[in-house]
């Protein structure tokens, strides 16, 4: 199964991916957490990225579409993968849905994680705070406001866009994290208790 979650930051897309890579076996490909180890190792592309991310602003698209295109061939990527922070504007989109192409497949679903944004300033507080280490460089007031600029100008129109293709399955970002993850695997028709039915029918897991 190949996903996009799709949701601003702090929406909790990166809590819910790594639910879905444990109990579901897809993997978690994120494009933030790949610049992140790119900047942390100072490659050629962490470089680009640093001050960027730091501003909270979007690293140029030909860079997250190499990283994703080469990711994606990857052996462990075969069994499927849920893009979190990918893509982040039309063009991405369409990029991505060439690359699939080209490869003979395409997308299963994009799930959007709904949440309002003054839930979300309080919720990358409390991350920044609680973040071992220290806040990531982009988890202060004026990179977030920018952050969430850049999701509704460019991020959000990708909502109609995978709308009108007949993906988009959205979800209550503000319930718990357990209920957000019950309403994923509803969506995605995914859930355990299907799944032990099923597997007791077929034998199968
Ligand atoms: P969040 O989900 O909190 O917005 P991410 O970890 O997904 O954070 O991304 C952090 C930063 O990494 C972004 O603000 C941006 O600078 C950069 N980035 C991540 N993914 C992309 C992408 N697909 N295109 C451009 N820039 C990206």
């Amino acid at each position: 199964m190949k996903l996009i979650l799709l949701g601003p930051p702090g929406a909790g897309k990166g809590t819910q991916a790594k639910r879905l890579e444990e109990a579901h076996g897809l993997v978690q490909l994120s494009t933030g957490d790949m610049l992140r180890a790119a900047v942390a190792a100072g490659t050629e592309i962490g470089k680009i990225a640093e001050g960027i991310m730091a501003r909270g602003e979007l690293v140029p698209n030909d860079v997250v579409v190499g990283i994703i295109s080469e990711r994606i061939e990857q052996p462990d990527a075969a069994k499927g993968y849920i893009l979190d922070g990918f893509p982040r504007n039309v063009a991405q989109a369409e990029a991505l849905d060439e690359m699939l192409a080209g490869k003979g497949t395409t997308l299963d679903a994009v799930v959007e994680l709904g949440v309002d944004d003054g839930i979300l300033l309080k919720r990358i507080e409390t991350r920044a705070a609680e973040t071992v280490g220290g806040p990531r460089a982009d988890d202060n007031a004026e990179a977030l406001a920018k952050r969430l600029t850049v999701y509704h100008e460019q991020t959000a129109p990708l909502i109609a866009y995978y709308k009108a293709k007949g993906k988009l399955k959205t979800v209550d970002g503000m319930k718990d994290m357990d209920e957000v993850t019950r309403q994923i695997e509803a969506v995605l028709g995914i859930s355990k208790k299907e799944g032990n039915w099923l597997s007791r029918l077929t034998g199968k897991k």
